[in-house]
C-alpha cells in the first residue's frame, strides 16, 4: 500500500474499508464516457442511419480503438486526410476538431461537413482567433503532434507557437513580450499545465490566458478521482488507448502520486505481475473508454480473486452536449415511421 497522504482539498469521498485480507476493486466515478466523446460517437451513428454507408471520418473519430472499430464496422470509413474522401461525399471532423485551412480543403472539393468536433475545443479555437485579432503573440502548451493542438494552431499559425517543456517556454521569443497570451491542450495534467503556466508567467509577466481555464471539465474531474483514490489503492489501472492523452495523463497523476498504473485498451493487456502482491485495485478510463471495456477489466479481476467492486463518486457529473446543426436538420426531415 502506498503512503502517500491524499490531497486535503478530495479527502472526503469515502473509500470502502479493506480488511487487506479481501481484495478488492475501486471502480472510480466519474470515469470513461465524457459529453463530447458521447456527442462525436452519436454523430456518427446518426449520420449512418439517416444518410447511410459509406460515411468518411477525418481521423479517429475519438482516440479509442475499441469505439473506432466498432463504427468502422457499421460503415464509417476512417481517413487520415480529405484528399481520400471522394469529391462531394459526407465526411465527419473528429472530435479533436480542425483548422481552417482543413474547411477550406472541404469547401475546394465540394465536401459535405458534419463537424463533430467538442463545443469545448472549438472554445479554445474561439479564444486564439480573438486573441490573434487583438495583436497577441500566442503560447499554445500542448502536445504538437496530437490532432487537437495542429487544429488550434492552425486558427492563427503565424503567431502561434507550441511548448511543451519548461525548457521550450525560457527559449521563447515573441515580438513584444507584454503582449502575449497563453492557451492550453483540454487534456493537458492540471498540475503539468500549472507548472508550465507559471514558467511562462516568469518569462513574461504580463501574459494573458483565457478567461476560464482551457483544460476540460472530463479532463479534470478524472484527473481528482485519481487523486482522491489513488492513496487508497495498490495499482491503478487506466482503461484507454495509447493514443489518448487523457487517458496517458490519468497513469501520470497516479505514478506521480508514488502508486503504480498502467494504461490499458483491454482486460486481456493486464500481466498477472501488476497484481501479485495487491489487494485494492482501482480502475478508471479515459474519457473516449467505453464502459463495456470497464466491465470486461472488473470481470477479469473478479475472476482472479478481487471479490468486491466498489464504486467510489468523487463528484456527480452530468454534462451533454446538442447536436451540430447539420445532425438536427438530417433528423428533422427523416420519414417518420407510418403507424
Ligand atoms: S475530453 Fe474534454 S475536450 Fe475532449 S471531447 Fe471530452 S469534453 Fe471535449
Amino acid at each position: 500500500m502506498t503512503t502517500l497522504a491524499a490531497d486535503p482539498l478530495f479527502a472526503e469521498a469515502e473509500v470502502p474499508a479493506n480488511d487487506s485480507q479481501t481484495k478488492q476493486v475501486l471502480l472510480l466515478k466519474p470515469r470513461g464516457f465524457c459529453a463530447g466523446v458521447v456527442r462525436a460517437v452519436d454523430i456518427v451513428k446518426i449520420a449512418l442511419d439517416t444518410f447511410g454507408a459509406p460515411i468518411y471520418v477525418r481521423k479517429e473519430i475519438v482516440h479509442n480503438s475499441y469505439v473506432v472499430d466498432d463504427l468502422r464496422q457499421k460503415g464509417a470509413i476512417f481517413v487520415n486526410e480529405l484528399d481520400e474522401v471522394p469529391e462531394g461525399q459526407r465526411v465527419i471532423y473528429s472530435a479533436h476538431g480542425v483548422s481552417p485551412a482543413v474547411r477550406d480543403r472541404a469547401k475546394e472539393r465540394g465536401l459535405k461537413v458534419i463537424d463533430a468536433t467538442c463545443p469545448l475545443v472549438t472554445k479554445v479555437h474561439v479564444e486564439a482567433i480573438k486573441f490573434a485579432k487583438q495583436g497577441y503573440s500566442l503560447v499554445l502548451v500542448g502536445h504538437r503532434d496530437h490532432e487537437e493542438v495542429e487544429g488550434t494552431q492552425g486558427e492563427a499559425p503565424d503567431v502561434t507557437q507550441v511548448v511543451s517543456t519548461v525548457e521550450e517556454v525560457e527559449a521563447l521569443v515573441v515580438p513584444d513580450p507584454d503582449k502575449v497570451a497563453y492557451l492550453t491542450q483540454t487534456t493537458l495534467s492540471l498540475d503539468e499545465a500549472k507548472y508550465m503556466i507559471d514558467a511562462l508567467k516568469r518569462k513574461f509577466p504580463n501574459i494573458v490566458g483565457p478567461h476560464a481555464q482551457d483544460i476540460c471539465y472530463a479532463t479534470e474531474n478524472r484527473q481528482t478521482a485519481v487523486k482522491n483514490v489513488a492513496h487508497n489503492a495498490d495499482v491503478v489501472l487506466v482503461v484507454g488507448s495509447r493514443n489518448s492523452s487523457n487517458s496517458n495523463r490519468l497513469v501520470e497523476v497516479s505514478l506521480n502520486l508514488g502508486t503504480k498504473s498502467y494504461l490499458i485498451d483491454k482486460a486481456e493487456d493486464i500481466q498477472p505481475e501488476w497484481l501479485e502482491s495487491a489487494s485494492r485495485v482501482a480502475v478508471t478510463a479515459g474519457a473516449s473508454a467505453p464502459e463495456v471495456l470497464v466491465q470486461e477489466v472488473v470481470a477479469y479481476l473478479q475472476a482472479r480473486g478481487f471479490g468486491s467492486a466498489n464504486e467510489v463518486e468523487v463528484m456527480p457529473e452530468n454534462v451533454r452536449f446538442g447536436l451540430p446543426p447539420e445532425i438536427v436538420q438530417a433528423i428533422a426531415s427523416a420519414p417518420r415511421p407510418t403507424v
